[in-house]
């Protein structure tokens, strides 16, 4: 595991980045070296107690806007500090979007729904 940036949640915790399998498929996260996390049954991921930060990115996060995976590289420019632009569909609304990804340290990243990126 190769750190990739420093944790812009906590002073001294690095990101990395590590591919895992839940309920049978296989995506990434990306957290903080101060996190630990652990399954029980191995689907539902926890923090351990010893964890002083919780910070992270589930690589599937905007998966039920279509899209499949957060990248390696979508999270290094989020963690540089500079703006990360996806494009989101919504099933319910059969509707695209074009917007902001934010780093979030309780969710990892969220959408800026507030801003429309024009074509
Ligand atoms: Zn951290």
């Amino acid at each position: 595991m190769k750190n990739i940036d420093k944790c812009p949640f906590c002073n001294n915790g690095f990101i990395k980045h590590k591919k895992i399998n839940v309920r049978g498929k296989s995506t990434s996260v990306f957290s903080c070296s101060n996190a630990s996390w652990y399954s029980e049954d191995g689907e539902l991921f926890e923090l351990s107690k010893d964890s002083t930060c919780s910070f992270r990115i589930w690589g599937n996060s905007l998966q039920k806007w279509g899209k499949k995976q957060i990248t390696l590289k979508e999270v290094k420019v989020l963690l540089r500090g500079d703006d990360v632009i996806v494009n989101l569909w919504s099933f319910k609304a059969k509707k695209k979007y074009k917007k902001y990804l934010t780093l979030s340290k309780d969710y990892g990243v969220s959408v800026v729904w507030d801003i429309d990126i024009d074509d």
